[in-house]
C-alpha cells in the first residue's frame, strides 16, 4: 500500500495508547470502515473496548510496538509521551506518516519553545533550569509571579509549581530533583486562554478548526466555548499562528496549539500537542467534521473535510468526582451530548467523559450549559 495514494477504509489503523483520545479516534475511524488495533498496558482500555485487535504491553516496549505495526497498515499515537525510539522504529518501517520529529519537539518544553520562536511566534519569557543556581538567576531575571514546570512528562497541571513569592520559592526548592530539567516561565496575565486545532495531510493540505476559548480549573481543562469570543483581528492572528506552525513544523496529522491572550491583544503560544486535544471535543457535534475524523483523514492521507462550525458549542469535562452526579441527573441532560469513556476506575481529577451543549448562539449554548449545574467556575 502506498501512503501517498491514501490508505483506504478496510485497512487497519494502529493506535499507540488506549485512552479516550484513542477511543474517539477509533470511533471516527470505524465509522469510516477502518479496522482498529491498539497497544495499551491493560485489556479493555477505553480504546481497547472498541478495537478489533488489542496488543497488551507497555508503549515503551519496542517488541510490542513492532507487533502493533505488523498488524496495522498505518500507526498513529494518542499521547505524546510514547517513547521517541518506538516512534522512530515505526517511522523507519514506513508506517508512521506523522513522523517522529514533531513528537520529539513536543516532548520537551524547552525544545518546543525554541521551535515556536524559530517561526517568529511569541512564547512567555522563559529560562531552562538545570540546578538551583539557574533557578535563582531565572527568578531574579523574570521576577515573580512565575511558573516552574518539568520539561518532560507534565499534563493536566502536573509537574508545575506557581511561584508567587519568596515563600513559594523555598518550598518548591525542597521538592525539585535536578536529575531532570525544568523550565521557569513568566506568568502571563491573560484575559483568555485560546486554542486552535490544525490538521495537515502528507499532500500538504491544511485546515484549521474554529478557535476555542478554554477555562481551566486546578490545571485541568474545565470548559471549552466555541467559537471563542474574540474580535476578527485576533481571530485572524490565531489562525495564522496555527497555520504557520503546521507548515513550519511539517505537520502530518493533528496539532493543537494552546495560547494566552492578554488585555493588550498580545498572543503567546503556551504549548503544543501533536494529537487531537480536549479543547476540540466540541467538534464532534459542533463542526461538519470532528477533530478525530480529520485526524484519521490526515494520517491516512485522504482529502481533509470541512471544519465549518455547525453550531456554537460549550463542552464541560466530567472528572471522577463529577461522574456520580452526572449519572444521577441524566434525565436533565436530554438536550446535551454525553460522552463517557468507559474507564473502569473513577478517580478524583481523572477525565471520565465530557458533555457538549449546542446553541444557535454562544450565549444560548452557555445558558444551557449553566442550567445543567455542571459548570464550577
Ligand atoms: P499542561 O501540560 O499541564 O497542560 P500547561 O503548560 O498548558 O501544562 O499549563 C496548564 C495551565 O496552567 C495553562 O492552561 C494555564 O492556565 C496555566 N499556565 C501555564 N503556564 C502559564 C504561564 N506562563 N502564564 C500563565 N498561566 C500559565
Ligand atoms: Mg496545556
Amino acid at each position: 500500500m502506498d501512503l501517498m495514494d491514501g490508505i483506504l477504509p478496510g485497512a487497519t489503523i494502529g493506535i499507540l495508547g488506549g485512552g479516550q483520545l484513542g477511543r474517539m479516534m477509533a470511533l471516527a475511524a470505524r465509522q469510516m470502515g477502518y479496522k482498529i488495533a491498539v497497544l495499551e498496558k491493560e485489556k479493555n482500555s477505553p480504546c481497547g473496548q472498541i478495537a478489533d485487535y488489542e496488543v497488551i504491553g507497555d508503549y515503551q516496549d519496542l517488541e510490542k510496538a513492532e507487533e502493533l505495526a505488523r498488524i496495522s497498515d498505518v500507526v498513529t499515537y494518542e499521547f505524546e509521551n510514547i517513547s521517541l525510539e518506538t516512534a522512530k522504529v515505526i517511522e523507519r518501517i514506513g508506517k508512521l506518516p506523522q513522523g517522529s520529529q514533531l513528537l520529539g519537539i513536543s516532548q520537551h518544553r524547552g525544545r518546543e519553545k525554541r521551535a515556536i520562536e524559530s517561526l517568529a511566534i511569541k512564547v512567555a519569557p522563559y529560562h531552562l533550569i538545570n540546578d538551583l543556581q539557574d533557578l535563582q538567576r531565572a527568578v531574579s531575571k523574570l521576577g515573580l509571579p512565575a511558573i516552574l514546570k518539568t520539561c518532560r512528562g507534565g499534563y493536566d497541571g502536573k509537574g508545575q509549581w506557581v511561584l508567587k513569592g519568596q515563600g513559594d520559592f523555598l518550598k518548591v526548592v525542597e521538592e525539585l530533583d535536578f536529575n531532570q530539567q525544568y523550565i521557569l516561565e513568566k506568568m502571563i496575565p491573560f484575559t483568555k486562554e485560546l486554542s486552535i486545532i490544525v490538521n495537515r495531510n502528507s499532500k500538504g493540505h491544511v485546515t484549521s478548526f474554529p478557535i476555542s476559548e478554554n477555562i481551566h480549573l486546578n490545571g485541568i481543562l474545565h470548559i471549552t466555548i466555541a467559537p471563542a469570543r474574540i474580535d476578527k483581528v485576533i481571530e485572524e492572528q490565531v489562525k495564522a499562528i496555527g497555520i504557520t506552525l503546521a507548515r513550519g513544523l511539517n505537520l502530518v496529522g493533528t496539532l493543537a496549539v494552546e495560547m494566552f491572550l492578554t488585555e493588550e491583544g498580545e498572543i503567546f503560544v503556551n504549548e503544543l500537542a501533536p494529537r487531537p486535544h480536549n479543547s476540540g471535543h466540541y467538534t464532534i457535534e459542533g463542526c461538519e467534521i470532528s477533530q478525530f475524523a480529520q485526524h484519521i483523514r490526515a494520517t491516512t492521507n485522504l482529502p481533509l473535510g470541512s471544519t465549518k462550525l455547525l453550531k456554537p458549542s460549550v463542552m464541560i469535562n466530567i472528572l471522577g468526582e463529577d461522574l456520580e452526579n452526572v449519572l444521577s441527573s441524566i434525565a436533565k441532560l436530554a438536550d446535551a451530548h454525553l460522552h463517557l469513556y468507559g474507564k473502569e476506575e473513577s478517580k478524583k481529577g481523572r477525565k471520565m467523559g465530557h458533555i457538549t451543549f449546542l446553541g444557535d448562539t454562544v450565549e444560548e449554548a452557555l445558558t444551557k450549559a449553566k442550567g445543567s449545574g455542571f459548570i464550577k467556575a
